[in-house]
């Protein structure tokens, strides 16, 4: 059994540090919201005063912040600092490519050894513990950063480098966004030609336009028990949150001299259903703004 610090507990952290507590490990605690906090608490973590008292004695050292720069300033300040020789360091956020290879440095250049994993599979995939991480870091260190993901995953893959598993985080979630606009653009299109969402859906689902946009998550409600236009938008994977990961891949596009037009057009539609009040709604809800419902 390992001690565990775990900074972040917000939608997603509370899931996974819940996990790492089942699993048998002790669970040093922080977030700078106490509500956040507390409820961590309640799941059986150990609370701690500061992201440095969390990070004392602690083996495995895990962080779920929203952005880059939250990250680096935790690394820099806190963790860095107050680590314990030796401690494992892993950043589950999804953040820049460029802030997650300088904190890797940083961290390197202590002597610790250090993965980017951000994941995929939502809040639902925290809570159950099957979340997929997509990990950067030295292939020496791999086995044991995927022993200590195991009580939070149903997959983890080594991307490459650091940096490696946010620039596959990124590619992922740009072509989910590219995808999803053009399964809403299809259906939308059917509708005016009177064809109806149910047959387009049966025909697409088993012909070339099929893809998981369509067939795991379909934005037309009705068509997959699962997916969050079931449940009118609600919960799922908040448009917000698209629209910053669409942002950061053209931020990583601009930098390295990759052309993604259809990137920087879904990030123009996500901002302009934001703009519109849908932030907070499952990016699926896209539909709606297609079919002039807002
Ligand atoms: P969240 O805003 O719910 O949680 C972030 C938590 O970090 C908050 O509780 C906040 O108080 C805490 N925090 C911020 N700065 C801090 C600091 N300096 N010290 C300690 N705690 C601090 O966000 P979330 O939905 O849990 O997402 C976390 C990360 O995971 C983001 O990078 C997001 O892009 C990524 N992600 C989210 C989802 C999702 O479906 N929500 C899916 C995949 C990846």
């Amino acid at each position: 059994m390992s001690r565990i610090a775990f900074i972040g507990l917000g939608n997603m952290g509370a899931g996974m540090a819940a996990n790492q507590v089942r699993a048998g490990h002790t669970v040093l605690a922080f977030d700078l919201s106490e509500a956040a906090l507390s409820r961590a608490v309640g799941q059986g973590c150990v609370g701690a005063a500061s992201a440095a008292e969390a990070v004392r004695n602690a083996e495995i050292i895990v962080t779920m912040l929203p952005a880059g720069q939250h990250v680096r300033a935790v690394y820099a300040d806190q963790v860095l600092p107050h680590a314990e020789p030796g401690a494992l360091l892993i950043d589950a956020s999804t953040i820049d490519v460029e802030s997650a290879r300088a904190v890797a440095g940083q961290a390197e250049s202590k002597g610790f050894r250090f993965a980017d994993a951000p994941v995929s599979g939502g809040t639902a995939g925290a809570e159950a513990g099957t979340l997929a991480f997509m990990v950067g870091c030295r292939e020496t260190d791999f086995a044991d950063i995927e022993q200590a993901l195991a009580p939070m995953s149903r997959v983890t893959i080594r991307a490459g480098e650091h940096g490696a598993g946010q620039a596959a985080k990124i590619c992922n979630n740009m072509l989910l966004g590219i995808s999803m606009i053009g399964v809403c653009e299809a259906f939308a299109l059917a509708e005016k030609l009177d064809l109806a969402p149910e047959r387009f859906f049966e025909i697409a689902s088993r012909s070339s336009g099929q893809c998981w946009s369509l067939t795991s998550y379909a934005p037309w409600p009705g068509l997959v028990d699962t997916a969050p236009s079931n449940r009118n938008y609600e919960g799922g994977f908040a448009t917000a949150m698209m629209l910053k990961d669409l942002k950061l891949a053209q931020e990583a596009a601009a930098k390295a001299g990759a052309s993604t037009p259809l990137g920087a057009q879904a990030q123009a539609i996500y901002a302009l259903y934001d703009r519109l009040g849908g932030g907070g709604r499952d990016f699926s809800a896209i539909l709606q703004m297609l079919r002039g419902e807002i």
